[in-house]
């Protein structure tokens, strides 16, 4: 392909089936802007790992959970990690540095090759707000969901609290919920089913391809949410639990001292 292209994941789409048709190429190169040009290489492998973008955020938590799940969990730090990844977990931390971050090392362009070739993603917290199309009083990120976001909705860190609710579709029984510094789901498109509702706002919400939670369930002892993503992939869990044993995750900081 030559030229300058930047496709939007509809289209991204056609070009991979027609390229899967045709069985010509495995690999695909786009101009995404006029300033660079990226060549993305999706490998045909088999996608059976799950993605968390370590970028910046809570990662630890996430991989320590789909381990427990039996998952093959890997921490995705760039643009050639993406070829085997049924889903990816966009992690909670603060979007406006995930963006950038994203931007600087130049993921983004592969982050939605490898969405329109079937890759699941789940946003948690700050994921979410990445994942929305239309943010109140802010520019959208990556506009893979068609969800409306405040961020900031409850207003300061300190008011970041927990609560027990039950989510039919994900567990059968209750399960802990952490909202940190958390936006709200305030609206979603025809296409968007809400799994969850709390007062005036959606704490979580489904597509075909996203997954989106306001809050932090990496952050409990639950697995449920973990396990309803790997299994939207397309993957098996290992169902021997739905819980964790611990309920303090201070041990996965690595927080080194100073060598002396
Ligand atoms: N307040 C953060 C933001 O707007 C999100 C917080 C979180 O991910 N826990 O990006």
């Amino acid at each position: 392909m030559a030229g300058f292209f930047n496709p939007t994941i509809r289209e991204l789409k056609k070009l991979l089936h027609l390229m899967r048709h045709c069985k010509l190429l495995s690999f695909i190169q786009i101009n995404t802007s006029a300033n660079f040009e990226v060549i993305h290489c999706l490998k045909m492998t088999k996608r059976n790992k799950i993605g968390v973008l370590d970028l910046q955020g809570g990662v630890l938590e996430h991989i320590n959970h789909l381990q427990a799940l039996g998952i093959e969990a890997v921490r995705v730090k760039e643009a050639s990690q993406f070829s085997d990844l049924a889903g990816l977990i966009l992690p909670g931390g603060e979007s406006t540095c995930l963006i950038r971050l994203l931007n600087i090392f130049n993921i983004t362009p592969t982050l939605k090759v490898a969405f329109a070739d079937g890759m699941k993603i789940w946003g948690t917290c700050a994921g979410t707000i990445l994942l929305a199309n239309k943010i109140e009083g802010d520019n959208t990120q990556l506009n893979l969901m068609d969800i409306s976001v405040a961020r900031n909705a409850f207003g300061f860190q300190l008011d970041s609290f927990n609560t027990k609710v039950k989510v039919p579709k994900v567990c059968a029984h209750e399960i802990d919920l952490t909202f940190i510094r958390a936006p709200k789901i305030t609206k979603v498109g025809v296409n968007v089913k809400v799994l969850l509702n709390i007062d005036d706002y959606i704490a979580a919400a489904e597509d075909e391809n996203c997954l989106a939670t306001v809050f932090h369930p990496e952050l409990t002892p639950s697995l449920a949410f973990h396990k309803y993503f790997v299994e939207k992939c397309g993957l098996q869990t290992n169902d021997s639990h739905d819980s964790l044993k611990r309920t303090s995750w201070m041990k996965l900081a690595r927080i080194t001292a100073p060598s002396e």
